[in-house]
């Protein structure tokens, strides 16, 4: 397994590396991708992908050590009415609109450091025995698809995104008809023993439409199954059957009670909790769903996000269900787009068509389109050309390939991460640049792996399994959807992908956010592939029955998607709205700036951005 993996990063970083080779020095245009071989394709690689390696290289030089001297500059002789700084779903949609609004013949280019386009909107692909499996490597659903607003509609209208689609396309009987639930997985390292119980412990895994939640164990069994002390198994029971009826406050004021109170002292104090094994199935209980562990979460945060002692509850409206995943999440709408604004670069018309396309990448950025997309490139300082208030030309460099290059626009969106934006515009208001280092966002992994069966996972019953020991602290059989000719895995004996979700925390319990937020990203970007994959075989290994697992034999190829810059933490205040004010013939837009860690919001984030464009 190990091999075919490192083979397939060789083959295509091969690639890449001569693409940036057969380029001429100081030609017109700095594209990589013009050079590239054809068979270049991004979605297909494994191993470290994400901030892959070397994707944020130059913006951190540009952050951390304010590095300004990039050798000499190429000034390309290119100008375009509008220049995006980030590719992801805010940065596609924006060059979408502006051509909407002034017409199809505007020149539009889009800068994104990573060698995909999409930004968290990543397609996984994994061939497995010679079937083809798709996953998410980020952004994944089209979240209470029904609350949107009017451009969000009338850009899905566009891109062919029939949300009725999904009441058939989303296998809702998947989960029952295969008798697969949530489960938690207690590792022996942390727990002392290699154990699946049939209960998650939480209410995290209701976000999967169809799962069998915890009804096959009581809160009884379930804390009794637990591989803890009979002390813990005990205190494990109080806080299942705790919830606010255990908090002495009257009832007027309970209110403000659970916003001004932590979570892990209601824990310690009213239900006196002191076992680290039930402090930690605590800790990782709310995963993601507040953007930090709930060591830190308020008891309203916690109960909101499902954390544990909280009664499960249904998360999506019913009649809003999470069911709006395309097989490859939220990237098949970035595809979409693409393929709306560069029509060469796949055959098939609106996403669902595409779900199967393999697009040309060679396409991206051909001196012929009106737009073109210019990936591993990365902005490092945007300036106007005189008095911003009535310069008409704003100059854009980047890094590619270790070079330098410059291009000029006579509009700027800043599409990328809210907090780089002050690195890189020259000259911002002062408030400004310290409202946009606020914006925040916290570090997420998501793992797909390639399966050559899902027997084992048959046989445990796993729908999702919380992992409270383990880096991903929770996995998943992917959702069940086929569409647009994809067809999900059908029997145990077919391949799959699962999907892993790791949030990484600080070692300190109950630190702030933001420091566990640089040390898990740290931490994050540290490892190698190596280590990811060893975690993944004991995880597996020790999850699953060793007669029907085997990790060489079964697991067919691991894509690691790390996620330095995960979901939009918002600076909170005014501090958002005073971050994205318009500056001469720049715009701010991407989901940071709504502030939402949304595809939705995105999208409506490009629209005013490129509205407030004079
Ligand atoms: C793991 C994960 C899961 C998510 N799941 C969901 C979900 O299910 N549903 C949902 O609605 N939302 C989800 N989100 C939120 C997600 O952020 C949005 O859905 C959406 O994809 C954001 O798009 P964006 O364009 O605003 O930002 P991004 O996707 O972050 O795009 C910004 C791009 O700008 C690039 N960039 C940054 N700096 C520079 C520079 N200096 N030069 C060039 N390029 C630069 C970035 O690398 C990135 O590619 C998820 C996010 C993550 C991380």
């Amino acid at each position: 397994m190990k091999n075919k993996i490192t083979r397939r990063n060789f083959i295509n970083g091969t690639l890449m590396a001569t693409g940036a080779l057969i380029l001429p020095f100081g030609c017109r245009n700095g594209t990589v991708l013009e050079a590239l071989d054809p068979l270049f394709y991004p979605p297909a690689l494994t191993g470290l992908r994400g901030s892959h390696p070397g994707s944020n290289t130059h913006a951190h030089s540009r952050a951390w050590n304010k590095k300004s001297d990039w050798g000499s500059t190429t000034k390309l002789m290119e100008e375009y009415d509008l220049i995006v700084v980030g590719g992801g779903i805010s940065g596609l949609s924006a060059a979408y609109f502006f051509q909407q609004e002034h017409g199809k013949n505007k020149k539009v280019l889009i800068l994104d450091n990573h060698d995909d386009f999409g930004g968290h909107a990543k397609r996984n692909e994994h061939t497995i025995d010679g079937q083809f499996r798709l996953g998410h490597g980020g952004s994944q659903s089209i979240e209470e698809a029904k609350d949107i607003s009017e451009v969000v509609h009338a850009l899905f209208k566009d891109l062919g995104i029939e949300l009725e689609r999904f009441n058939t396309a989303y296998d809702k009987d998947f989960y029952k008809r295969n008798n697969l639930g949530a489960v938690t997985y207690f590792n022996k390292d942390t727990f002392g023993e290699d154990k699946v119980v049939r209960h998650p412990y939480c209410n995290h895994p209701n976000y999967i439409e169809g799962i069998i939640m915890g009804e096959k164990l009581s809160n009884e069994d379930a804390a009794q199954q637990a591989p803890l002390s009979a002390k813990g198994k005990e205190q494990l029971l109080r806080v299942l059957n705790g919830g606010l009826h255990t908090i002495d406050v009257p009832k007027a004021e309970l209110e403000d009670y659970i916003r001004s109170h932590s979570y892990f002292d209601y824990l310690k104090n009213n239900l006196g909790v002191d076992d680290p094994g039930v402090l930690r199935m605590a800790r990782h209980s709310a995963l993601d769903w507040g953007s930090t562990g709930a060591d830190i979460m308020s008891i309203e945060t916690a109960k909101t996000c499902g954390a544990m002692g909280f009664a499960p509850k249904t998360i999506y409206h019913e009649d809003d269900p999470n069911i709006y995943h395309f097989p490859d999440g939220n990237a098949s709408v970035a595809r979409a787009l693409v393929k709306k604004m560069i029509p060469d670069v796949a055959e098939g018309n609106g996403a669902e068509e595409l779900v199967l396309a393999k697009f040309k990448y060679a396409q991206l950025d051909k001196s012929s389109n009106a737009v073109r997309i210019r990936l591993n490139s990365t902005v490092v300082n945007v300036q106007h050309g005189g008095d911003p208030q009535d310069s008409r030309d704003v100059f854009v460099d980047y890094i590619n390939d270790n070079k330098s290059y410059q291009v000029k626009g006579k509009n700027v969106v800043m599409a990328c991460y809210n907090m780089m934006i002050p690195h890189i515009v020259q000259g911002l208001p002062k408030a400004q640049e310290a409202a946009l280092r606020l914006q925040s966002k916290c570090p997420l992994i998501y793992t797909t792996v390639g399966l050559r069966n899902w027997k084992a996972i048959k046989e445990m019953e796993i729908g999702m399994a919380m992992s409270p020991g383990n880096m991903h602290q929770s996995l998943f059989m992917d959702y069940p959807v086929s569409i647009g000719g994809y067809e999900y895995t059908k029997t145990p004996k077919d391949p799959c992908v699962i999907q892993m979700v790791s949030c990484p925390y600080g070692e300190t319990i109950g630190a702030p956010a933001i420091e566990q937020y640089r040390e898990a990203r740290h931490k994050m970007l540290s490892l190698q592939f190596k280590d990811y994959e060893d975690e993944i075989r004991a995880h597996l290994s020790g999850m699953l029955p060793k007669e029907l697992f085997d990790f060489d034999r079964d697991v067919e190829s691991i894509t690691v998607n790390r996620w330095a810059h995960g979901y939009t933490v918002s600076g909170g205040g005014d501090s958002v709205k005073k971050g994205r004010q318009p500056f001469g013939r720049i715009t701010i837009a991407n989901c940071d700036s709504g502030p939402s860690a949304s595809m939705k919001v995105a999208i409506d984030m490009a629209s005013r951005a490129v509205k407030e464009l004079a």
